[in-house]
């Protein structure tokens, strides 16, 4: 049973507010897609440049990159809690959206300072918006409903037709006119999608107008307290690394990195602390078999999220990207092979899990082979990467599309499964927070991926080898483990 009413039109079958929610989240993702495809091009393009950038090394560019994807992904944390406990789903995607919106316009004006503080309201925005907005879709649906998977695929169709289409659009105005003009059309974008949620309100009939369970005094006391232990936390770690010598720029970005790794150590210990104390053995076996999955997933993000630095830099450097003898592709348009590869390969995955039924491989199959995937996708790069050092020979864009294809399966493998087996090996009452971790692994894993790339700069085959071969690593690891990584997942499948 869905919360349709009989005389209600639908959305390809489904409640009319998904249609809200499907083009609201499509025009998110419009934003944040079409922006990240400029930004590390932006940060590292020469002052001298009449399109100038912020001529910043690659390895910088590159870990900047990863600390502000990872932040994006550690926002939900605190997105989710702020939806939960105080202000609801409904005004969390709201707010979320206007200060999104806010953010791309911020990069549209040609300063240093706005682009920044952009950046950072961009991060804060999707915080609140991209957990809670999936959160809304899946109250949409009551717990039985048949329909609520399929909903998702369609939503998860929506996020890609946002994500391809964005850096057409803002990679073209960008890269050919003025970078601003790409930052201010994913404005453009956000802002369309806060119209068609305003318009589309009265469809929604109260989902997430409440907060599911209002936080007492206290609990609104303790956000207060945590955010200024991190605040000022933060603040002393950017002054401390900025005595040890670093640049300002780095200082902030090795903070917030150390802020996104001690985060889950800290929650995980936690999280088993409590188990431990539990009279539920089950719930502490799922616990670490969730575990197994965040790790997984970090290091299966850590290489995929570079598709907006690594693999940016890539095209722009180290491919030919020329049609004719007088056109040339933006380097930003390849960020659209992958969503493009998902649209097309979503339900062939879906279907081939539907007519495999209980002999479908488990979870921990699907994981392991989405690692071994997404680390062959780098691995294989190597061959043009050296080509291109020996003699100048640039890559023909076959290799990304390859590279993207295989990336596609990976996430294909990994993404909806792992969102799925998540939900399932939650605590009771833990939910919300376990779809955090899950984003939180993100994350990492871009952080982590940041990190790497920035050290391994001036030398791309050792970065691809390093990375391609840990998630290859990692992938192989998964397999050994997996008759233990199935006990402890039990019955989810
Ligand atoms: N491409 C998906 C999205 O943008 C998943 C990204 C992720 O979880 N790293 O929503």
């Amino acid at each position: 049973m869905s919360t349709l009413t009989p005389a209600e039109k639908t959305f390809f079958g489904h409640p009319r507010a998904l249609s809200t929610l499907f083009f609201v989240e499509m025009w998110e993702r419009f934003s944040y897609y079409g922006m990240r495809a400029l930004l590390v091009l932006y940060l590292v393009q020469p002052l001298t440049d009449p399109n100038p950038g912020l001529a910043l090394d690659d390895g910088v560019a590159k870990a900047i990159y990863g600390t502000y994807s990872g932040l994006v992904y550690l926002t939900p944390l605190a997105g989710g809690w702020i939806a939960d406990r105080l202000i609801g789903l409904r005004r969390a995607v709201l707010w979320g959206g206007i200060v999104i919106a806010g953010g791309h316009f911020l990069m549209a004006v040609p300063s240093e300072a706005t682009f920044w503080l952009g950046l950072v309201a961009i991060a804060l925005g999707t915080g609140l918006l991209k957990p809670n907005i999936s959160g809304m879709v899946g109250k949409l649906y009551t717990e039985g409903d048949d329909k609520r998977d399929a909903g998702f695929s369609l939503f998860y169709m929506g996020i890609n037709l946002g994500s391809f289409a964005a850096p057409l659009v803002c990679g073209w105005l960008g890269q050919q006119y003025d970078w601003h003009l790409g930052f201010g059309a994913a404005g453009v974008g956000m802002t369309l999608g806060l119209v068609q949620y305003a318009i589309g309100r009265r469809r929604l009939h109260g989902v997430g107008d409440q907060p599911d369970l209002p936080a007492t005094g206290r609990e609104r006391r303790s956000l207060g307290v945590v955010a200024a232990i991190v605040g000022v936390g933060l603040a002393a770690l950017v002054g401390l690394l900025s005595l040890l010598g670093q640049a300002p720029v780095t200082a902030v970005t090795s903070a917030v990195a150390i802020l996104i790794l001690v985060v889950p150590v800290w929650y995980f210990w936690r999280i088993l602390r409590s188990t431990r104390d539990s009279a539920d053995p089950t719930a502490r076996r799922r616990v670490t078999a969730f575990i197994w999955l965040f790790l997984g997933a970090a290091v299966f993000w850590m290489v995929f999220e570079q598709s907006g630095s690594t693999l940016s830099l890539f095209a722009e450097q180290v491919t030919n990207l020329a049609v004719t003898s007088g056109f040339s592709i933006p380097a930003s348009w390849t960020q659209s092979i992958e969503p493009l590869f998902i649209i097309v390969f979503a339900p062939v995955f879906s279907a081939i899990w539907l007519r495999w039924g209980d002999r479908a491989p488990r979870t921990s199959v699907k994981f392991a082979a989405a690692l071994v995937i997404v680390g062959i996708s780098f691995l294989i790069l190597i061959v043009p990467m050296s080509a291109y050092q020996d003699d100048g020979t640039r890559a023909t864009v076959w290799w990304l599309v390859a590279v993207y294809l295989l990336q596609t399966w990976g996430e294909l493998l990994l993404s909806p499964n792992g969102l799925s087996a998540t939900t399932r090996l939650a605590p009771t009452g833990s939910l919300g927070q376990f779809l955090a971790l899950w984003f939180l692994a993100t994350s990492v894993g871009t952080t982590i991926g940041g990190q790497i790339a920035s050290a391994t700069a001036d030398d791309p085959v050792l970065s691809f080898a390093l990375c391609g071969g840990l998630a290859v690593a990692f992938g192989v690891v998964m397999t050994l483990a997996m008759r233990r990584i199935n006990a402890l997942m039990g019955d989810v499948h």
